[in-house]
């Protein structure tokens, strides 16, 4: 059995990722961030069908990324080799051409930190944009077969840590001036769902609210004194590590997943996990 640690590095980089994973449960921290473990277990049955639909799901994020940059859309639309590239590219070419437009700034796949406590705090976001009225505008791109609630959605550390961390950080991106979070709003967009996007503004409570938080969750982090097991088995159906934690064998079935659970995350392109997009 692997020796495990439980020291956290200095300048550690917490992020919505590994945040969400500490809330769902602490021991998947402990193993995926603390030890890198890597365990091959799938997270759902059929296997196959899971690890499609994450390739297809970082294929769409590398072909909006690149339409984002410049690269004309006739060159990328012969990328778009399935039927649910296929159709995620043409309802994505319709949104740039309706909704993103009248901006003063595009930032695609750009990557902000900043210092949280003793740690840091980064994040990688599909597209920052700036308005025509200098409103910061955070867009996430997202490919489930489920239209998740906006409640959900709002509890998601991902939501809390964009926006904070473009308030803490996004100094750059509003010509050195700092953020005002009434300026900002995360938009979530849906491939499956184009035009049912989840909106969330900010204000400055909620900035403050988020950033205690954050500060707060990562020094429960820092003292921790063990990382129990998740109490919710659900979680372990579809976790890599359910064997390694004696949490059973089998795999959770993604059809039980889409009827049961929210938790289309499981099939969310995570960056910190695939390493940058190569072209
Ligand atoms: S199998 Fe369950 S207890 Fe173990 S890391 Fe995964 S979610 Fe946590």
């Amino acid at each position: 059995m692997t020796e495990l640690t439980s020291k956290i590095p200095a300048q550690f980089a917490f992020s919505q990722s590994s945040l969400q994973d500490y809330a769902d449960c602490p021991r998947r921290f402990h193993l995926r961030y603390l030890n890198k473990l890597l365990y091959p277990a799938a997270e759902s049955e059929p296997a196959l069908e899971n690890e499609r639909r994450q390739q297809e799901g970082q294929s769409f994020h590398r072909l909006a990324q690149q339409y984002l940059l410049g690269i004309p859309a006739d060159k990328l639309e012969r990328l778009a080799n399935s039927p649910n590239l296929q159709r995620w590219w043409e309802n994505f070419y319709s949104f740039r051409q309706k909704s993103l437009t009248g901006l003063t700034g595009l930032y695609p796949e750009i990557t902000l930190s900043a210092p949280l406590g003793d740690f840091r705090l980064v994040a990688k976001y599909d597209l920052i944009a700036i308005t025509e009225d200098e409103k910061i505008v955070i867009y996430d791109w997202k490919t489930y077969r489920k239209r998740p609630r906006d409640e959900w959605l709002s509890t998601r550390w991902q939501t809390r840590v964009y926006r904070a961390l473009l308030v803490a950080a996004g100094a750059q991106l509003n010509g050195g001036r700092p953020v005002d979070p009434e300026r900002c709003e995360m938009v979530y967009w849906f491939a499956n769902y184009p035009d049912d996007v989840a909106r969330f503004p900010y204000d400055g409570a909620q900035y403050k609210r988020d950033w205690d938080a954050l500060v707060k969750l990562t020094e429960e982090i820092r003292t921790a004194a063990s990382y129990p097991l998740t109490e919710d088995r659900q979680m372990c159906a579809y976790c890599t590590y359910r064997s390694y934690c004696d949490r059973g064998i089998q795999a959770g079935d993604l059809d039980v997943i889409e009827a049961e659970m929210e938790a289309e995350a499981l099939f969310d392109v995570n960056f910190e996990q695939i390493g940058e997009i190569e072209f």
